[in-house]
């Protein structure tokens, strides 16, 4: 455990410790490989896969609003995925480069999340080694270990450990240790579970698996509230600088509960199938605002310091941070 880490810049700190809406937003990207390629995502109206150029027009224009807190999903084409997810350890990937060029530009005034699963590179689209169709724990902490530690390597200030499996907390930090990544933090999804609420989130990150499904290993939808503090109190135990409940809007007593329980600073992910009902029923923006103003605030009361969400661009865009 390292305390250090969420005071290390003062980007982090505002994030943390800010009191301000605006200090507590992370907004999530996808990025692709190419050049100048913008594409909408179906069922997520206003946010796009950018390439790297593109992406890094986007989150300046983020950052002038204030919004200084971005978490990077890698999303691949076909042909660079495997069964153990290689490429998403690549320091060439669009990832890799975009995390560079964002912590050569901004420095300490910026915190660079960037996702850490198998899913999203392998070519079965589950969270990790398969054997006889049943997710390997252990092989699979191995390979997540890689790819945080290259992202680390290109910058990252947190690795977020989206994946759920059991103790890959603790051998991500004893890596990061091990490669001197001291001040590098980990966020983990501690308590994330196999929620319908994905859905528009698959689509965008090409990340759907081919046969079954998640509940071997995020939380099932019917557990109690001693699974969900159990998840979280290892994970703090294991070295996890910020813990996650996702998704949001539904868990929100879930989140009360183990915020109550760590001392950790939490972070709550509104997830995309969330983002989209408030999108798809509330055209008018007027009406909007009211919304989602009304959600961050739930969030904020229910103990999240760190509110993940794809509603922080048009919340900064009309200056609905205060
Ligand atoms: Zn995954």
């Amino acid at each position: 455990m390292r305390l250090r880490i969420n005071r290390w810049t003062p980007a982090r700190r505002d994030l943390i410790f800010g009191r301000k809406i605006k200090h507590s937003l992370v907004q999530p990207h996808f990025v692709v490989a190419g050049q100048n390629v913008d594409d909408p995502i179906q069922g997520m109206s206003g946010i796009n896969r950018q390439s790297t150029d593109i992406l890094m027009q986007t989150i300046e224009s983020d950052m002038k609003m204030g919004l200084t807190s971005h978490m990077i999903f890698l999303v691949m084409d076909d042909q660079m995925k495997d069964s153990t997810a290689s490429y998403a350890s690549d320091h060439t990937s669009p990832l890799h480069n975009t995390v560079r060029l964002l912590k050569d530009r901004y420095g300490d005034d910026i915190v660079v999340m960037t996702d850490v699963c198998l899913c999203t590179g392998t070519d079965h689209g589950h969270c990790g080694i398969v054997k006889e169709e049943r997710i390997e724990n252990d092989a699979t902490v191995e390979e997540l270990v890689k790819i945080g530690i290259s992202h680390a390597k290109d910058g990252a200030d947190y690795i977020s450990a989206s994946d759920m499996m059991d103790g890959r907390i603790l051998r991500l930090r004893e890596e990061l240790d091990k490669h001197g990544f001291h001040s590098t933090g980990i966020m983990s999804y501690s308590v994330k579970y196999a929620s319908s609420f994905y859905g528009p989130f698959r689509e965008a990150a090409d990340s759907s698996p081919e046969f079954g499904d998640r509940k071997s290993h995020q939380m099932d939808v019917r557990s109690g509230y001693s699974e969900a503090i159990m998840e979280a109190l290892t994970d703090e135990k294991e070295g996890a600088d910020i813990i996650m409940i996702k998704p949001g809007l539904p868990y929100l007593d879930v989140l009360r509960k183990v915020a109550d329980a760590v001392n950790r600073p939490m972070a709550v992910y509104n997830v995309s199938g969330e983002y989209s009902m408030v999108m798809e029923g509330n055209r008018d923006i007027h009406k909007r605002e009211r919304i989602i103003r009304e959600i961050f605030n739930a969030f904020r009361r229910a103990g999240a310091d760190v509110i993940v969400s794809y509603h922080a661009r048009e919340a900064a865009t009309h200056g609905w941070l205060e």
